[in-house]
């Protein structure tokens, strides 16, 4: 079931640590199949050496496994509440990669500061409300999708593929899992940038005109960046 999934699912887990925003097992990968409305999702506390494609996890949007040995990952609510947020996505990325992280440890959306950042994200990455005692302790995972989903009400999360969750860590998604990867690993070199320019003086947040500009021509209806398709 679900097999070309599986092999996304489980190369875009590989790529997270390849990339270098993973340590130890901080890090999940899962892509939805709208079709079936079934999620596929790395399966928990697995090392990513001994993992093989057809350990990848099958879940229904309720989180019941639906195919697979392992127990999914423990971030699995987490993932289904964003496929049901956020219409149109494919894949959903989560590590601990340190400067996006420490964004989110000091609580402050990552400022748009410059065109690296305005190529991908169309203003500041936002970061979430800090979890109440109660959504900790219960439901905690699916309540951290919540807080996501409250966090990106009113913004397209297809300009805004990336979110901070307060004293936790970034989440990105994509069209696959392959996009939302590549959005991780942009977030975390943006963020890299961004504490670099805080730390050098107090910056100024990009231009509105030169924002326009960076994120519209590569994406939406007059973009221009890259090759004719
Ligand atoms: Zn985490």
């Amino acid at each position: 079931m679900l097999e070309q999934l599986k092999e996304d699912v489980y190369r875009a887990n590989l790529d997270i640590v390849r990339h270098g925003l993973v340590l130890m097992t901080f890090g999940n990968v899962s892509g939805f199949d709208r079709a079936s409305g079934l999620m596929v999702i790395k399966p928990s506390g697995v090392s990513y050496s001994d993992m093989t494609a057809s350990d990848m996890v099958v879940t229904d949007l309720s989180g019941t496994v639906v195919e697979g040995a392992m127990n999914p990952s423990t971030d699995t609510p987490t993932h289904l509440a964003l496929y049901k947020a956020f219409q149109g996505i494919g894949g959903v990325v989560h590590t601990h990669s340190t400067h996006a992280t420490a964004w989110a440890q000091a609580g402050r959306a990552i400022p748009c500061l410059g065109t690296t950042h305005a190529d991908y994200f169309y203003g500041p990455v936002p970061v979430t409300r800090r979890l109440t005692a109660e959504e900790t302790e219960d439901d905690y995972e699916y309540n951290t999708g919540l807080v996501i989903a409250e966090a990106l009400a009113g913004i397209d999360p297809k300009i805004m593929p990336a979110v901070l969750v307060n004293s936790h860590a970034p989440f990105t998604w994509g069209v696959t899992p392959a996009t939302a990867v590549h959005i991780a690993v942009i977030l975390e070199e943006v963020a890299r940038m961004a504490a670099l320019s805080v730390s050098i003086a107090p910056p100024e947040e990009i231009d509105r005109h030169l924002l326009d500009r960076h994120y519209l021509r590569k994406h939406g209806n007059s973009a221009y960046y890259g090759q004719k398709k």
